[in-house]
């Protein structure tokens, strides 16, 4: 819940009134990259946001825009003020003098409405706080210019602090972002195309009459890019082309990861049960069910073994607790999966069963172990593991 408390986050003061210069102020009032739009922003990711560290993040810096565009708005009307009697200064702005009687609303520097539209809310964590990073660094650019074309000690008092406030922003949302382990240029589940990930199409070529070049750097030379003339100019003489084809044999980068993660929520919930199933096997009152749950015991710890040997059969190093969830905070860290297990204990959720695609992959991984048919897998999403621990348990199966 919201609550308004009569006391403005940093006082403002205006010495001297510039209507023109409210009028510029408004850009961070109801403009692309001000106040309103960064308190939306982030709110309404923090509501969609299922990461509670993150949404309490969110939802911390949502907020305190909120108290952001308290300020803006009251030095805004500050200088906008003289509108309401003073014929030239309402020129400035017969927008805001004739319709808005001198006070400040939702529009842009231009006069242009607020909109939703300037939102980026995407639903997936790691995209939201990139967009939120370039939304505080565009934020931090538009304050300082600003301040640049400011007079007014009072004012410039303010946007200093408000533009440092960004920056401040930029820092947590650049920090959760790292915090989270993904790997840079992980988006999304589905690797890209190897080969034509690491093409770069010299599209614009030649020298300009002010000093244009064709130039390389690190964004398309050195490391493991491929500087590839452009596709519009080949002629076809053997010269590198665009890589096009589809369906790549080789396994894409990241499978791997997302594989052994997914076969750690497996183990896990497993493991689980062979604590689970003595206990309730001590305390059944029927003989008949105290033999169900020593019979599921055993098969569950059959599981635990088979599921063991596809982590080994993935490397050595996969079956260690080196590589944590790719969702949990401090992945990547010796030990940290460990931790994540507590800490989603301690929140009352079982870490294993808290994702629908674990769920599936348990269910899938009953149905399809073992000595299943390829052919058998069903068509979804965990058909592609599926497929990797039958086609491993035929090639490395290692020397027992
Ligand atoms: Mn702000
Ligand atoms: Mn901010």
């Amino acid at each position: 819940m919201y609550h308004h408390v009569k006391k403005l986050m940093f006082t403002v003061r205006v010495d001297e009134p510039d209507p023109r210069f409210g009028n510029m102020l408004l850009e961070q009032f109801g403009g692309a990259n001000g106040e309103l739009a960064a308190a939306m922003q982030y709110s309404i990711q923090g509501i969609n946001c299922e990461d509670p560290d993150r949404k309490d993040l969110l939802m911390d810096i949502g907020t305190e825009e909120l108290s952001h565009l308290e300020v803006v708005g009251t030095l805004a009307r500050m200088h906008l003020k003289p509108m309401k009697f003073d014929r030239q200064a309402a020129e400035a702005d017969p927008l805001i003098a004739i319709a808005g009687g001198g006070g400040v609303n939702l529009f842009n520097s231009q006069g242009n409405a607020w909109t939703a539209d300037y939102l980026k809310i995407t639903g997936e964590l790691d995209v939201d706080l990139r967009s939120n990073i370039a939304a505080e660094a565009r934020a931090k650019i538009v304050y300082e210019r600003l301040i640049n074309f400011c007079d007014d000690a009072g004012t410039k008092d303010a946007l200093q602090f408000l533009m440092t406030r960004e920056i401040t922003h930029m820092k947590a949302f650049s920090l959760a972002l790292e915090s989270m382990g993904k790997p840079k240029f992980s988006i999304g589940r589905i690797a890209p195309t190897p080969g034509l990930v690491n093409q770069f199409f010299n599209d614009s070529t030649g020298t300009g009459e002010n000093g244009e070049i064709d130039t390389r750097g690190p964004w398309n030379e050195g490391a493991d890019w491929v500087f590839t003339g452009s596709p519009a100019l080949q002629t076809g003489d053997g010269a590198p082309s665009i890589v096009a084809e589809s369906s790549p044999v080789e396994r894409p980068e990241g499978l791997d990861d997302l594989l052994v993660n997914e076969l750690r929520d497996l183990l896990h919930a497993e493991k689980q049960l062979t604590k689970a199933l003595p206990k309730m096997a001590a305390a059944a009152r029927f003989d008949q069910l105290r033999e169900l749950f020593e019979l599921h015991l055993a098969e569950t710890e059959g599981q635990v073994e088979r599921l063991s040997e596809c982590l080994e059969f993935l490397g050595p190093d996969r079956s260690s607790e080196t590589l944590s969830r790719n969702d949990g905070p401090g992945r990547g860290r010796p030990g940290s999966h460990g931790r994540w297990e507590k800490e989603g204990r301690r929140r009352g959720r079982p870490g294993a069963y808290r994702s629908g695609a674990a769920r599936g992959a348990l269910r899938d991984f009953r149905i399809y172990d073992g000595t299943e048919s390829r052919a058998a897998a069903s068509p979804n999403r965990h058909r592609g593991a599926v497929v990797e621990i039958a086609g491993r348990r035929g090639e490395r199966r290692p020397a027992s």
